[in-house]
């Protein structure tokens, strides 16, 4: 069989085998269908390819220009395409005008220079004569090729999972296999061409491997195994074979030893090999798994010390540095984290503990059947590779791949016992860069089922520690409630000497000068003038104690049945100017300014008048009250657009410069007959600084706002008769209540006759 034969029966094998290789592929073609579908396209190609090669060697037909070449370029380029889906390259379109490019200049030379060739000498026979067309393929081959290899390796490099990154290794070498396959081929020397028509399918196959099977045999450890058996076996068999060797090379006429004593010596290093073989191989073997692979772990020891220092531990935190800190030393890994699940009625709540590595302890809400949970329920570890590649768990949701690639780990380990998941012991990668081996998730999983109990107990210890600050906080409320209520009864015995006081003083005057009247009337030394005077403090007195009981009976009546209100639709400028007519005299005296802005403006509200004229003259009269001289009073109003599906409303602020409310009477004072400062004092005058009222105003004021479906709340710093930091009532009142049934009653304008101060 001369060369020629050679060549074209390997080519017949070539096309014979793509086409299996192809067949097998497309068969195989579900689990990535896209990539497939471009590597069918490229094994396609070599096929034509391998076809046109055929007739070139077979008859002798010399393509021209360089046909067989630029198909093998359009191969190329599909490679590339192949690669770029398979490794998920981000832009495509590089490569496309690269190749492109390529195979448009090799076209143009063939069409400019169709003839032109270089002609070298190799030796005085012969000579090598390369047309331009042909040398710049070769070229553009060369180019194409070797960026698609550097950049594959570059990614190779930069990938930080190892799984992933062995994924990648395994399409640089089976790529490589292809380029240099291709390349001996080139040459065109019948050796070269066999090995590298064998080369480059083997590469085809390598490729074809990669794309249709998700799961690629873990190249580096298996290339170490390898190498370490071939130490070992080597080393081990050395010191047998060198004796033997050595027996056998003895000079066969030694003269003084016999014959017989080179057999017992043979047979004595034979059983001696035999004797010490085994030992001395298992040393050899100690000391390379030592240097190459590294020691196994003894699994039993692990697990106990393990076990002893997780049962030890009772906080999350605590727990999840152990965990990780020991699978840290085991697998020299430094990134880890305990992530919590807590199951829910239709979902998980799921909350990672970082121990090492910055981890976010973002929380993930993911229901029982998505994709992340479903894999976990296989009760074994999961790793990300999986989840990125299997097509069994395609579909994660995003959230689902955004938080996982935040938390950026490489195997997930459930702890799970029948009821559910409990949790996940998440470790990213070897620091070696190395992938997991079986061993070892085995082994994770192994800690893993120890955890269980170690994370219930921790559960119950937070729970515990949660229920704890409840109760503290319950406490602290009780505490809180009690205060109130001990004032709250301090108010009710405070408000025998309130209404004592009260009542007392405008009873004394009117029995006081009721008995001067009557005196003075006795002796008949009473004038028209006398009597007036007399009369007209009588009155005062009685319209004092009229008001106040007007007060307590308003006062009484929320606690009864509420405040009946009559509807109407009213003007709130109208309210606030009525409800500041009484105050303006004493206003003026006490040299207090009051602003009020934005009333205009505000739309009619359904409310009843009278009662709101009596709240704000309260709220207005409390500001001129608890405000010292040349102070301010400021009262904004606005209306506030509803938000969907609910009411237009209107807000006022009463704002003065007054001497403030400690905040924890914030809520008490709109309770009745409750008064900051001493019960003893008795009603000063409603308008006087700090002149004491009998702690009615406010709860009066709440009752009418809150009858309109309003609300009422003050704010103030703290109380303070030298910095004044003031306080600000805040009075919402829907515009119209759902209540209300407005009447048509006019807007009345008379002067309320039951306003307290
Ligand atoms: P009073 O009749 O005593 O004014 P209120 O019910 O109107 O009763 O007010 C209760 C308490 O709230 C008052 O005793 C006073 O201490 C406090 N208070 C009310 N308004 C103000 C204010 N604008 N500034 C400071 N303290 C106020």
């Amino acid at each position: 069989m001369n060369i020629l034969d050679v060549h074209t029966l390997t080519v017949i094998a070539a096309v014979v085998a793509y086409t299996v290789l192809l067949i097998a592929a497309f068969i195989r073609r579900s689990q990535q269908e896209k990539q497939t579908r471009w590597l069918l396209a490229f094994l396609f190609t070599t096929i034509i390819w391998e076809f046109l090669r055929f007739f070139t060697l077979q008859f002798s037909i010399d393509f021209f220009p360089d046909i067989p070449t630029k198909v093998l370029l359009v191969g190329t380029m599909l490679l590339g395409v192949t690669t770029a889906v398979y490794a998920n390259w981000p832009r495509l379109h590089f490569w496309l005008l690269l190749s492109s490019a390529a195979i448009l200049t090799a076209l143009a030379i063939d069409f400019f220079l169709p003839a032109e060739a270089l002609t070298i000498p190799i030796d005085n026979e012969s000579t090598l004569t390369i047309y331009y067309t042909s040398f710049v393929s070769y070229l553009s081959w060369f180019v194409l090729s070797s960026y698609l290899l550097a950049r594959t390796w570059r990614e190779y490099r930069n990938t930080r999972f190892p799984w992933h990154a062995n994924r990648l290794l395994f399409w640089v070498i089976a790529l490589l296999s292809v380029v240099v396959g291709e390349a001996l081929i080139f040459f065109n020397w019948s050796g070269l061409t066999i090995a590298g028509q064998i080369t480059r399918f083997l590469g085809a196959v390598g490729l074809t491997y990669a794309v249709s099977s998700y799961r690629i045999f873990d190249v580096r450890t298996r290339a170490q195994r390898v190498l370490a058996t071939t130490i070992i076996t080597t080393i081990s068999a050395l010191p047998v074979v060198s004796a033997v060797l050595l027996v056998l090379w003895l000079p066969d006429d030694i003269p003084r030893i016999p014959e017989f004593l080179t057999t017992v010596f043979i047979a004595v290093i034979i059983t001696l090999g035999i004797f010490f073989y085994q030992p001395f191989r298992n040393l050899v073997e100690r000391f390379v798994y030592r240097y190459l692979i590294g020691e196994d772990v003894n699994t039993s020891q692990v697990v106990r010390s393990y076990s002893q220092a997780i049962s030890r531990t009772l906080d999350m935190q605590q727990l999840s540095l152990v965990i990780v800190g020991t699978l840290s030393e085991l697998l020299e890994t430094t990134r880890g984290a305990l992530i919590l699940f807590t199951k829910m009625e239709d979902h998980y709540e799921i909350e990672p503990i970082p121990a090492m590595g910055r981890i976010p302890r973002k929380k993930i809400y993911l229901s029982h059947d998505s994709v992340f949970i479903q894999a976990l329920q296989q009760h074994q570890p999961l790793l990300q590779y999986e989840l990125d590649f299997n097509p069994d768990h395609a579909g994660l949701s995003e959230e689902e791949q955004e938080w996982l690639q935040e938390l950026a780990m490489e195997v997930y380990v459930p702890i799970s016992t029948s009821s559910g998941m409990n949790g996940l012991i998440a470790i990213g990668p070897k620091n070696s860069a190395l992938p997991y081996q079986p061993g070892e998730l085995e082994l994770v999983q192994i800690l893993a089922d120890q955890t269980v109990v170690a994370l219930q107990n921790a559960r119950l210890y937070s729970e515990l520690g949660s229920q704890n600050e409840k109760i503290r906080h319950l406490n602290k409320d009780l505490v809180s409630q009690n205060e109130r209520l001990e004032i709250m009864d301090r108010v009710k015995s405070d408000f025998i000497t309130i209404a004592s006081h009260e009542l007392r003083t405008p009873l004394t005057q009117v029995k006081g000068y009721s008995d001067i009247l009557a005196a003075m009337n006795e002796e008949n030394a009473l004038t028209r003038e006398q009597t007036r005077e007399i009369v007209s403090h009588i009155n005062r007195a009685t319209l004092q104690l009229e008001s106040l009981i007007t007060a307590m009976l308003d006062a009484s009546q929320l606690d009864v049945d509420g405040m009946q209100l009559t509807f109407v639709q009213t003007r709130l400028d109208t309210v606030l100017r009525l409800a500041v007519e009484p105050l303006i005299q004493a206003m003026r005296e006490r040299r207090i300014s009051l602003e009020i802005n934005g009333v205009e403006e505000l739309p009619s509200i359904y409310g009843d008048f009278k009662r709101l004229v009596q709240a704000f003259t309260n709220l207005i009269g409390n500001a001129v009250k608890y405000t010292p001289d040349h102070g301010s009073i400021t009262v904004d109003a606005m209306l506030v657009p509803s938000e969907e599906g609910e009411e237009d409303y209107v807000e006022i602020v009463i704002a003065d410069t007054g001497i403030g409310i400690d905040p924890k009477f914030h809520d008490l004072i709109f309770e009745k007959f409750f008064r900051i400062g001493d019960p003893q004092l008795h009603s000063t005058g409603s308008t006087k600084f700090r002149g004491a009222g009998p702690g009615l105003g406010l709860p009066i004021a709440k009752g009418v706002i809150e009858a309109h479906e309003g609300h009422i709340w003050v704010e103030s710093e703290r109380e303070d008769e030298e910095r004044l930091p003031g306080s600000r009532f805040y009075i919402i009142l829907p515009v119209q209540p759902a209540g209300a049934e407005a009447t048509a009653e006019a807007v009345t304008t008379t002067r309320p006759d039951y306003l307290v101060g």
